[in-house]
């Protein structure tokens, strides 16, 4: 076996290994309680840019790209909006706070061999700090930013998993929102529903996590005892 180069992208598993898992989250409502900071920065928009459109309108929207977000709501002052957005964003970042146990769960699939990434929607300049936060061994962070199509399409899953060199069918992605279930359905990866994040799930009923500790029960066993099986 040779030891991975530091090249840039990251080197893949070779090809014949086909069991390495991966753990794929949204970040908005799955790893960080981001609600508070994303209510202020539209505060903000209504305030600079005469929005009347209410926070719900904004939110209903979430785990889409900001500029998608915003032909939605039919603004097109875009990117004025999305320059003050982010200024009160980073300005307020301090009101977003870790989900309770998420830390500690993903340390717990580390010590169990999976790998971390995250795919989100939120641009990277935003991301980056709250990630920093969680001090979780991300081994790839996927905003849109990279190559590919945002969410709901599946680009950003499948471009992560090359980056892990993950087999869709090995990895799994907690999501929040609808867009986030269709771009792992579209991807091929199972995917776990998070019910303490802002969104609700659609058909098909997807596997659902009620806390972040839920998804050790969810997952861990039953990939050990797939892994154990085949040893
Ligand atoms: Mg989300």
């Amino acid at each position: 076996m040779t030891v991975p180069t530091h090249e840039s992208p990251p080197a893949p598993a070779a090809p014949s290994d086909h069991r390495s898992r991966a753990l794929l989250l949204d970040l908005d409502g799955v790893l960080l309680d981001t609600r508070p900071v994303m209510r202020k920065a539209w505060q903000r928009v209504q305030e600079f840019h005469g929005v009347a459109l209410p926070f719900r309108d904004y939110e209903r929207h979430l785990g889409r790209e900001f500029g998608d977000i915003m032909q939605r709501l039919g603004l097109t002052d875009t990117e004025a909006v999305r320059q003050t957005y982010e200024a009160e964003s980073v300005a307020t970042a301090h009101l977003a706070e870790e989900f309770a146990g998420i830390v500690e769960t993903l340390h717990a699939f580390v010590a169990a061999d999976w790998r971390l990434g995250v795919v989100t929607s939120k641009h990277v300049d935003r991301a980056a700090p709250l990630l920093a936060r969680l001090g979780c061994p991300f081994a790839t962070i996927r905003t849109p930013a990279g190559a590919g199509r945002t969410k709901p399409a599946p680009d950003p899953l499948l471009l992560a998993l090359v980056d892990l060199g993950v087999d869709p069918a090995s990895a799994v992605y907690v999501g929040d929102m609808a867009v986030d279930q269709e771009s792992a359905a579209r991807a091929g990866v199972p995917y776990v529903h998070a019910a303490w994040g802002y969104g609700q799930p659609t058909a098909p009923d997807p596997e659902t996590a009620a806390s972040p500790k839920e998804l050790l029960s969810l997952l861990l066993p039953a990939k050990q005892l797939v892994e154990g099986s085949t040893v």
